[in-house]
C-alpha cells in the first residue's frame, strides 16, 4: 500500500506573495522550521534542482537529500520530487495554489509516497509522520507571508481620496495605495477604458474602492463626490489632490479663458476639495497638493501654469499652519517630468525627442516614473511622516 497525504491552509496574503516566497527555494530555511539549508544545485528552464539538509536528529544525523521542483506560474501548481530518495522507493509532491472564496490564497500540499522494505518506518507510520509535520509546516509559512503581506500594507486601514485616478500620476498613486492596503476613492471626467481598466486592476488589490466620474473644478460634483467618500468610507484619512490640467500656450497668446480655466481645473479644484472634504479630516490625517517643479524653475509657455502651482505652495504652508492644531499636517509633492501615457499618445519621434530632453535635465538623466511620485505620496499619508507638514518634497531627478 502507497502513502498519501493532503494538507491545506488559506493564507491571507496576494497570490503573487504567496507563490514567489513558497517558492524561493534559496529561502527556505528560514520559511520552513525543519530545514537548516536550502543548496541550489542547478536550473534548467523553470525546474530547479537542489539539496535540503534538515537540522541533527537526536542522535546527531544530518538527514539530507535532493530534489527539484518545477513551479507552472499560469496553472499555479508545482510539482517535485525527491531525486535522492533515501528511505522512500519514491516520493512525489504537488503543491496547488487557489484563491479562496473567503480572500486569500489556499494552498495545498500533497505527497505521494512508498517506503522502501527495511525503512524505519513504513508506509501507514511515515504517511501521519507526514500529516503531522506538514500541518506544523504550514502554519508557519501561513505566519512568516502573512506578516510579509502586512510589513507591504503601509497603508492598511486608511481612507484615501485621490482626484484624477483614472490616468498618469494620479492612476499610479491611486493603485500604489490601494496595494498599500488603503480604501481608495478616486475621480475623473472622461468615461472610457482606462476607467475600466483602472477599476479592473482595482478589483484585485485588498480594501474598499470607488471610482466616480466627478469633475473636481465643478462645486456640486465635489460635494457629491466628498459625501459619497463619507457614505462609503466614514471619513477620510488623506485627500490627494492630483487632478489637474496643462495646455501650453506663450504669454502674449494667453487669452483671459485659458488663464480662467487653468485656475480652476488646479487651484480653485484644490480648494474646492480641500475645504469640502474637511470635516471628513480627523487628528493624523493629512492633505497632500500636487505640485510641479517648474513653479520653481520657471517654464516658457507655462506662466499660467506655474503661477497656480507656485500658488500650492503657498496654500500648503498657510494651510499646514491653520489645521496643524487639529493634527492635521498638509505637504506639497513637486514632480518633475514624469513618464505618463500622455507621451506615448504623442508621435513617435516627438516623444523620444521629449523624453531624451527630460532625461538630459535630470541629474539621475532619466524621467521620473509614476511610481516615484506615489511613493513620496504614501510615505507622506502615511504614519511615518507624522512630524512632516508644511513642506514640499521636489520628486524631480534633481533638474
Ligand atoms: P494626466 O492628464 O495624465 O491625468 C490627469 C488625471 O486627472 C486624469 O485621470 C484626468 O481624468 C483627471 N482629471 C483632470 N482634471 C480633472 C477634473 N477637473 N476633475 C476630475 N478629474 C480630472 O495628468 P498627469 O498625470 O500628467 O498629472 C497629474 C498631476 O501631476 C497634475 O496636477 C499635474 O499638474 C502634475 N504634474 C505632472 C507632471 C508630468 O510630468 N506628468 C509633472 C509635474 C506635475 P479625465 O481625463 O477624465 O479628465
Amino acid at each position: 500500500m502507497a502513502g498519501h497525504t493532503d494538507n491545506a491552509i488559506v493564507v491571507e496574503a496576494p497570490m503573487d506573495l504567496v507563490w514567489t516566497m513558497t517558492n524561493d527555494v534559496a529561502s527556505w530555511p528560514r520559511l520552513f522550521s525543519e530545514y537548516a539549508s536550502a543548496e541550489i544545485l542547478g536550473r534548467d528552464g523553470d525546474t530547479v534542482t537542489f539539496r535540503l539538509a534538515l537540522h541533527p536528529d537526536e542522535t546527531g544525523t544530518v538527514w539530507s537529500w535532493v530534489s527539484e521542483r518545477t513551479p507552472d506560474p499560469v496553472t499555479r501548481t508545482v510539482t517535485a520530487r525527491r531525486v535522492e530518495t533515501g528511505p522512500f522507493a519514491y516520493m512525489n509532491i504537488r503543491w496547488e495554489y487557489e484563491e479562496a472564496p473567503g480572500g486569500g490564497v489556499r494552498m495545498r500540499w500533497l505527497q505521494d509516497f512508498a517506503m522502501k522494505p527495511g525503512a524505519p518506518l513504513d508506509d501507514a507510520g511515515m504517511t501521519a509522520r507526514l500529516n503531522r509535520n506538514t500541518a506544523v509546516q504550514l502554519r508557519l509559512i501561513k505566519a512568516k507571508v502573512e506578516t510579509a503581506a502586512r510589513a507591504g500594507r503601509q497603508l492598511e486601514g486608511k481612507r484615501l481620496l485621490v482626484t484624477g485616478g483614472s490616468r498618469g500620476i494620479g492612476r499610479g498613486i491611486v493603485l500604489a495605495a490601494a496595494r498599500a492596503g488603503a480604501d481608495v476613492v478616486t475621480c475623473y471626467r472622461t468615461p472610457g477604458e482606462a476607467v475600466a481598466t483602472l477599476e479592473e486592476e482595482l478589483a484585485g488589490t485588498p480594501g474598499k474602492h470607488q471610482v466616480l466620474r466627478a469633475d473636481v473644478a465643478d462645486e456640486a460634483d465635489v460635494d457629491r463626490l466628498a459625501a459619497a467618500c463619507e457614505a462609503s468610507l466614514g471619513g477620510l484619512d488623506a485627500v490627494v489632490n492630483n487632478a489637474g490640467t496643462f495646455r501650453p500656450q506663450p504669454y502674449d497668446e494667453l487669452g483671459p479663458a485659458e488663464w480662467a480655466a487653468t485656475l480652476q481645473g488646479n487651484l480653485t479644484a484644490t480648494h474646492l476639495v480641500t475645504r469640502r472634504t474637511l470635516p471628513l479630516l480627523g487628528a493624523g490625517s493629512s492633505v497632500v497638493n500636487i505640485g510641479s517643479t517648474v513653479a520653481f524653475i520657471g517654464m516658457a509657455g507655462g506662466v499660467h501654469y506655474t503661477a497656480v502651482k507656485s500658488a500650492l505652495v503657498g496654500m500648503t504652508r498657510s494651510l499646514a499652519r491653520e489645521l496643524g492644531p487639529r493634527g492635521i499636517r498638509v505637504n506639497t509633492v513637486s514632480p518633475g517630468r514624469i513618464d505618463t501615457e500622455a507621451l506615448d499618445e504623442l508621435p513617435v519621434e516627438e516623444a523620444e525627442r521629449q523624453r531624451a530632453a527630460f532625461a538630459s535635465f535630470s541629474a539621475l538623466g532619466r524621467l521620473g516614473t509614476v511610481d516615484d511620485v506615489a511613493r513620496a505620496v504614501l510615505f507622506l499619508v502615511s504614519d511615518h511622516a507624522t512630524y512632516v507638514t508644511g513642506q514640499n518634497i521636489h520628486v524631480d531627478g534633481c533638474v
